[in-house]
């Protein structure tokens, strides 16, 4: 899963960049309006977090600008203290969560994790897949039970995966939402993660859609009739 902020208060961003990345997500971040927006329209996050009151382009700014253009990545806008009408401004842009400064870093990820499964369809933090339990909450992931032990990078692909069960992903897809701008992207090594994917949790529950990707499936229930095909990118 990867994560966009959008904030010019250094600090706070420093903070949020590190709680973010301790979570497990890939995360990439702005200092200000301009560049914020342009990462929103270039890059697919999976949830970003916009402040309202930003250098060169406000926040509210950005988000009508990214509705307008279709962008459809739920996002948590960071107001000031008792401003309530930016509440409202936000959410009327298409903000889907505030979030008051100042607030508990716990809480912040707990909605961007809440955001994050609302907006792939899920309505709990655990996701049951057939004997695989993926806890998105401690980040950790079980086969009937037992503690698979994964690299970071590991869980970030599986927990994409489970969030976009039944569903080919291409490569390409993948390498978009597992790591941030700075990584040195390189589609191969994705199979090399699938491959060790598939040996902690089993190689039945990953299938290769030949020349379009991957999806996670259920082994209990076979293979779904057609694949779904939403990334032409494979
Ligand atoms: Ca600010």
């Amino acid at each position: 899963m990867r994560v966009l902020i959008v904030e010019d208060d250094s600090d706070l961003c420093r903070q949020v960049v590190e709680a973010l990345k301790n979570t497990g997500y890939a995360v990439d971040q702005a200092n200000d309006g301009e560049e914020g927006h342009f990462l929103g329209d270039t890059e697919p996050y999976d949830a970003v977090i916009l402040d309202l009151g930003l250098p060169t382009i406000d926040g509210i700014s950005i988000l009508q600008k990214w509705r307008a253009d279709g962008k459809t990545f739920p996002v948590l806008i960071l107001t000031a203290r008792d401003q309530w009408s930016e509440k409202v401004s936000g959410f009327d842009a298409g903000a889907d969560d505030y979030l008051t400064k100042p607030f508990h870093t716990e809480e912040l990820l707990a909605r961007v994790r809440a955001l994050m499964r609302r907006s792939a369809g899920h309505s709990t933090d655990t996701i049951e897949i057939g004997g695989l339990t993926v806890d998105t909450r401690a980040a950790r992931a079980f086969v009937d039970g037992v503690p698979v032990k994964l690299t970071s990078h590991e869980f970030r692909l599986l927990n994409y995966m489970s969030l976009h069960q039944g569903r080919v992903i291409s490569r390409t897809e993948l390498v978009e939402h597992i790591y941030d701008q700075d990584f040195d992207r390189d589609s191969n090594t994705i199979e090399v993660f699938v491959g060790r994917l598939r040996k902690k949790i089993g190689v039945e529950r990953i299938e290769t859609v030949r020349g379009l990707g991957y999806r996670l499936i259920n082994p209990e229930e076979g293979k779904p009739e057609q694949p779904k095909l939403e990334d032409k990118s494979a």
